[in-house]
């Protein structure tokens, strides 16, 4: 691979693994958080090796974190490359850097005189937020045994450790904290930030369902589904409840000579002039061309000035007539339905453009 060839496969790393894996929702949390902690382990590293080369350390005692840079890096290319492999990747790497790498590092840069402890709670964060189930609680536990372990053979045995002067520690610490305290809280803004997205992800879906599911697509008025619903809540609301179901006159002939976006555009306007002839009544699309009011209440000489207004409107607006029928909820919808497509029938019958109100 030439120099540019590398450069560019170096680059696209970068930007992908910023844009596309970290950023990108698609990809599941963990899966994300796993790469970020990838990512997280090798800019800590350096900032460690920078503190050594800072403070004068002897520049042999970095080489182990000049391997554990490389191996980290290693895996989150490959991490990053070979997607069917990533959860055996993630589970392998894992365990390495749980059993071999942190022990190893734990021996080599002096133990508990370290800044070990605080690395450990970002190693158990990292299991906890890039592992789910049986596996991790196994994780969790034997990782807090290892821990335990290590801190009772630095008790036990000091001597196996390198001495770190006091100096040292301070350095250590000073440098090694900050840090940690902000991996720690850019991991829990990250998590909390992420769990309020699908939060509001889930609830907008399930408004839309919702919507879906009682509003009709083409006109956004409430569908049939929602009519028994809105008609027992009606029934128990007002002392009475009226239906107007009608229906579009000669609708096909507007369909077959003007075309079917033009029979949409006048289903889109009905449905637009009900609420406005009707106000505060319910408009339903029934089906087709056929249509549905509910009234609160059932004065009479109310439903047939609002009647005779939408009927105008029609006819000016649309150049559209409509036949139908009026009935009183009974208690019963579909004996209700079946009184009011009558009168509809009834007026279909007399030639049309006309509403038959039950007395
Ligand atoms: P009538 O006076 O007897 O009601 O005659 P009509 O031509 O209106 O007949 P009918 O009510 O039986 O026909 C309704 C037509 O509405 C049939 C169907 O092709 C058309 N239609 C149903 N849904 C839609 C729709 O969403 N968009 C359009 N453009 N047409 C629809
Ligand atoms: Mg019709």
């Amino acid at each position: 691979m030439n120099k540019k060839k590398l450069f560019r496969k170096f680059s696209t790393i970068g930007r992908v693994g910023k844009n596309k894996i970290l950023m990108n929702r698609n990809y599941p949390l963990e899966e994300r958080m796993v790469f970020f902690i990838y990512l997280t382990m090798i800019a800590a590293t350096a900032v460690i090796v920078l503190m050594n080369i800072v403070d004068s350390i002897p520049f042999h005692k970095n080489y182990k974190w000049f391997g554990f840079i490389t191996f980290v890096a290693i895996v989150a290319a490959l991490y990053w490359n070979k997607i069917e492999w990533r959860r055996i990747i993630r589970n392998v790497s894992t365990i390495v850097t749980l059993y071999i790498i942190f022990p190893t590092l734990f021996f080599l840069s002096g133990g508990l005189r370290t800044a070990a402890i605080p690395y450990m709670i970002i190693l158990l964060l990292a299991i906890v937020y890039s592992f789910s189930g049986k596996f991790r609680i196994w994780l969790m536990v034997t990782y807090i045994l290892l821990a335990e372990g290590l801190m009772v053979i630095n008790f036990l045995y000091p001597e196996i450790f390198p001495t770190v002067t006091d100096r040292a520690m301070f350095v250590d610490w000073i440098t090694n904290f900050p840090l940690i305290l902000i991996i720690i809280a850019i991991l829990a803004l990250w998590v909390s930030s992420e769990h309020k997205y699908e939060r509001e992800k889930a609830l907008r879906f399930s408004k839309d369902m919702e919507k879906l599911s009682t509003n009709d697509t083409l006109t956004g008025i409430y569908n049939r589904r929602y009519l028994e619903t809105r008609v027992i809540e009606l029934a128990k609301d007002c002392d009475a409840v009226c239906l107007f179901i009608f229906d579009i006159d000669r609708f096909k002939n507007i369909n077959d000579g003007f075309g079917h976006a033009e029979g949409d555009r006048i289903l889109v306007n009905v449905a637009k002039f009900m609420p406005i002839a009707f106000p505060g009544m319910t408009s339903i699309r029934f089906g087709g061309d056929e249509f549905l009011i509910l009234f609160k209440g059932c004065i009479s000489h109310n439903i047939h000035k609002m009647v005779k207004t939408f009927r105008k409107l029609l006819l000016d607006e649309l150049g559209i007539t409509i036949s139908g029928g009026v009935v009183k909820y009974n208690g019963s919808l579909d004996e209700s339905l079946a009184r009011a497509d009558k009168l509809l029938y009834d007026a279909k019958r007399d030639g049309r453009n006309k509403v038959n109100i039950e007395d």
